[in-house]
């Protein structure tokens, strides 16, 4: 049997002993695009436009782990050397990359140009971009624009930044409709079932995810719906919810914590490795 090679060196005081590591700032956190990992997985007959580079690619790609014969709801336009260079004008590119996509997977319904750190750089409008495609494909499919670029967004603000794309097409319920509760946050489809069974069991009927399982079945918003967050970190998509009238439901969430409460305590830290991902 081989002998155990030890990590790192024992500590004689115990973990009690070890040093604590402070980070501050955005450090070692990846990008908003990943946020798509999750996002095309939950979202069925919606597909996500990376408007990139390879190293974009290579991150979804692997992050993802999409099989390569598998039909992906993903997919990056290159932008390459001939568009670094102001050689080819890069909305005709990106509609014909819009057009190939669209006539090969007509099933899509909603279709989110994403920006990323190149497509900033080149300062490529993709809002623009997104509202003329949205004019040309509508009403078959709904063209949308969020950037996940690492400039601008990390990790779960890619998130974010989808929902409050999103959030202005909701449709407005009616004055007099019954009150609704929206549930908003990507959770796994077999958690969004427990949590309706849940609710159903007390008693509240009119419940709603967002985002859905299809694009096309956006839920109303307005004065008579109750939001609460499924995640901690959605804070643009609810201030847009609030400004369509929706009403939050705060709720404890460990990162609001300041202090554990009395009588808890942390969890043991697993510091095998000095790197931490941090969210925001
Ligand atoms: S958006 Fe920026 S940080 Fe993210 S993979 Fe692309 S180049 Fe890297």
């Amino acid at each position: 049997m081989s002998p155990v090679i030890p990590l790192r060196a024992e500590l004689s005081g115990g973990c009690s002993q070890a040093p604590v590591l402070k980070e501050r700032g955005q450090r070692e956190v990846f990008c908003g695009l990943t946020g798509i990992i999750w996002l095309h997985r939950k979202v069925q007959d919606a597909f996500f436009l990376v408007v990139g580079s390879r190293t974009c690619a290579h991150l979804i790609q692997s992050a993802a782990g999409v099989m390569i014969f598998a039909e992906p709801r993903f997919a990056t336009a290159i932008i390459d050397e001939r568009d670094l260079a102001g050689l080819a004008d890069c909305h005709d590119e990106l509609d014909r990359v819009v057009n190939r996509l669209l006539e090969r997977r007509p099933e899509i319904r909603t279709l989110f140009l994403v920006g990323s750190c190149p497509s900033e750089v080149i300062k490529l409008d993709l809002g623009r971009a997104a509202q003329r495609l949205d004019g040309i494909h509508r009403p078959t499919v709904r063209v949308l624009n969020y950037s996940g670029s690492g400039i601008e967004t990390t990790f779960t603000q890619g998130e974010d930044a989808c929902l409050a794309a999103w959030v202005p097409q909701m449709p407005a319920s009616a004055t007099h409709a019954p009150d609704s509760l929206l549930v908003v946050g990507s959770l796994p489809d077999v958690v969004e079932d427990q949590f309706a069974r849940l609710f159903r069991d007390l008693g509240l009927a009119n419940v709603r995810f967002f985002p859905p399982r299809h694009a096309t079945e956006l839920p109303e918003v307005g004065a008579n719906t109750r939001f609460l967050l499924a995640q901690p970190f959605l804070a643009e998509t609810a201030r847009l919810l609030e400004a369509r009238g929706a009403t939050h439901l705060p709720r404890p969430s460990p990162s609001a914590w300041k202090a554990p409460p009395p009588g808890c305590r942390p969890p043991p830290r697993h510091s095998a490795s000095p790197r931490r991902t941090s969210m925001r």
